[in-house]
């Protein structure tokens, strides 16, 4: 089941206090940076962290995972 790109979990501090994770692809095309990145990162709340911030991936990996989010 392992495969050659996962993806990170980093956790950034915004400066009025609140903590963002961001969930960002590894060894993409492009570095990801943080909020306000530039692949337009969504807010995908989850039942057990409401401040998970899921980033697009240029070569589109999320696709073809399974992701009950996404058959909405
Ligand atoms: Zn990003």
């Amino acid at each position: 089941m392992a495969s050659a790109y996962g993806w990170t979990l980093r956790r950034y501090h915004h400066v009025s206090g609140d903590v963002q994770d961001h969930l960002v692809p590894e060894g993409d095309l492009r570095e990801h940076d943080g909020p306000g990145c530039w692949c337009d990162p969504v807010l995908d709340p989850g039942d057990v962290n409401p401040h998970l911030w899921a980033h697009n991936s240029i070569d589109r990996r999320e696709v073809y995972e399974v992701n009950p989010r996404m058959r909405s």
